[in-house]
């Protein structure tokens, strides 16, 4: 490899991080950054600690993951394991709900709500909080190792630490009671895995959060460069109105006015960037559209006097025609286009088909397997018995009484295998094996292979289920 100008001197594979350090900014898109960081992270933190009651035999959690039944329980919502397409439907979802986002306001997604952003943003108030704004971080950064610096370090990485720490906590406690898994944490008592799982995430947090920051997005993620696939000419994005600001130069208010630009060069939107890039180059993949340079650049404009919106929310297609002096539409009438109407049919139309389904679902699951060998039993009387394996499964919070039946072309006696009658106490949540016995009278023989329907039965709410399968007799 050699370098473009010319020398044959081979390129480093290797450079090291620039480090960057953000202005503080306030403004609209701020204030609205932070109201997302606490909402987002108010939910993860809190939702292990919501409250549900689940009956004697599992922990009263409103969300909880537990892997030992392999159930998901969210509020009044329980998932099986062969509700997996629930999962699958979340996962549709959230694909067309990325498209959508993205076509409609670019990488909204990474600029607000990703949790490597939400983190670093809290990280990054930390760092503010102990060590200053830009500029005295940067004499910081740049000063000998003093007992002040040290100092003002181990107070940040252990501030870091701390919400690495409460980060790990609270993703273990959604695969257990979180009351009982913070005690026995505390005691030394829970499962290794816990601890590893918190070790784990809390390094990531620490590491990904205080020194990666920006990397991360750059050269971990691969959503910049799908996303960037994603946008076309009408998708609004953080952009720089070059027309307007260019030629740019540092003049003070209403002076050389005629031959600057409204852009003072004052290079506000670079210093509050956290991807320390300059928007005023165009496009580019380690824009995270967070639009902290628009209130950094408002704030100016409105300083000099001039109208805000230099840099904006603006679609390449109306910045090019804004450049030729064309009237443009408001920016918000962008977002609504046949492409942001179809995602979010798609998108509407697969979360109504699964409320539909999860409101409509059963409580009661059965399944049954008919005897491979013997395949039926002749009875000293000339009846004919067939056995089959039933599962019931009781997707309830507590017991309940199934009645099993049958129907067959010919009437058939009911038995079940150690059981009193034709009925059965499934407990809360559990499936119960059963071995289940058909009989069918001699005088009303049944040849060959015949249809047969098994039936369960809720007693007290009449819930009712059917599975088809067949019922064999000698040949005639
Ligand atoms: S250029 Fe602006 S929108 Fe893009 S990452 Fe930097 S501050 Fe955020
Ligand atoms: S903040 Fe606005 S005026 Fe200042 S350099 Fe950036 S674009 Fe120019």
């Amino acid at each position: 490899m050699t370098s473009s100008a010319g020398s044959d001197a081979p390129q480093p594979l290797y450079a090291p991080r620039e480090p960057i350090f953000p202005r503080r900014v306030r403004g609209w898109f701020r204030n609205l950054k932070w109201w997302i960081l606490a909402v987002t992270l108010g939910i993860y933190y809190v939702t292990p600690w919501i409250r549900w009651d689940r009956g004697p035999n599992l922990p009263d959690q409103a969300v909880l993951v537990d892997l030992a039944s392999r159930r998901f329980f969210f509020f009044w919502i329980e998932i099986w394991p062969q509700e997996f397409y629930y999962v699958a439907g979340l996962l549709i979802m959230a694909g067309l709900g990325l498209f959508l986002f993205t076509s409609a306001l670019g990488r909204v997604w990474c600029g607000y709500a990703c949790p490597q952003t939400v983190w670093t943003d809290l990280f990054i108030l930390v760092e503010r909080w102990i060590e200053g704004d830009r500029n005295a971080r940067v004499r910081l950064f740049h000063a000998p190792w003093t007992g002040r610096k040290i100092r003002l370090r181990l107070a940040k990485w252990t501030l870091w630490l701390l919400i690495g720490l409460a980060t790990g906590g609270a993703w273990v406690f959604y695969f257990a009671d979180a009351p009982t898994l913070a005690r026995d944490l505390v005691t030394g008592q829970a499962h290794p895995v816990a601890y590893s799982a918190i070790a784990i995430l809390t390094a990531t947090t620490f590491v990904f959060g205080g020194f990666m920051r920006e990397q991360v997005c750059i050269y971990m993620c691969p959503w910049p460069r799908i996303q960037a696939a994603m946008m076309d000419p009408y998708t609004l994005t953080v952009s720089y109105r070059a027309h307007r600001g260019e030629p740019r130069g540092k003049h003070l208010k209403g002076r050389d006015a005629q031959r600057f630009g409204d852009c003072i060069d004052c290079n506000a939107c670079v210093a509050v960037c956290p991807m320390g890039i300059d928007i005023r180059d165009g496009q580019q993949l380690e824009c995270i559209t967070c639009a902290l340079c628009i209130d950094a650049c408002d704030d100016v404009m409105q300083r000099i006097g001039k109208p805000r919106g230099l840099i904006d929310y603006v679609t390449l297609a109306d910045l090019e025609a804004e450049a030729r002096g064309e009237e443009t539409p408001p920016a918000w009438r962008r977002v609504i286009r046949p492409r942001t109407l179809l995602y979010f049919t798609l998108w509407a139309g697969v979360g109504l088909a699964m409320l539909a389904t999860l409101f409509m679902r059963d409580t009661v699951g059965l399944t049954v397997a008919h005897d491979r060998n013997p395949l039926y039993v002749t009875l000293s009387d000339g009846s004919v018995r067939n056995g089959y394996s039933v599962k019931i499964a009781n997707r309830n919070g507590e017991p309940r009484d199934y009645r099993l039946s049958a129907r067959a072309p010919q009437p058939v006696t009911v038995q079940i295998a150690g059981v009193e009658g034709d009925t059965v106490t499934v407990p809360p949540d559990s499936i119960r094996e059963l071995r289940l016995f058909l009989t069918g009278h001699p005088v009303f023989a049944m040849h060959g292979d015949n249809p047969v329907e098994i039936w369960v039965e809720d007693v007290r709410t009449r819930e009712r289920k059917r599975v088809a399968n067949f019922f064999m007799g000698p040949e005639g």
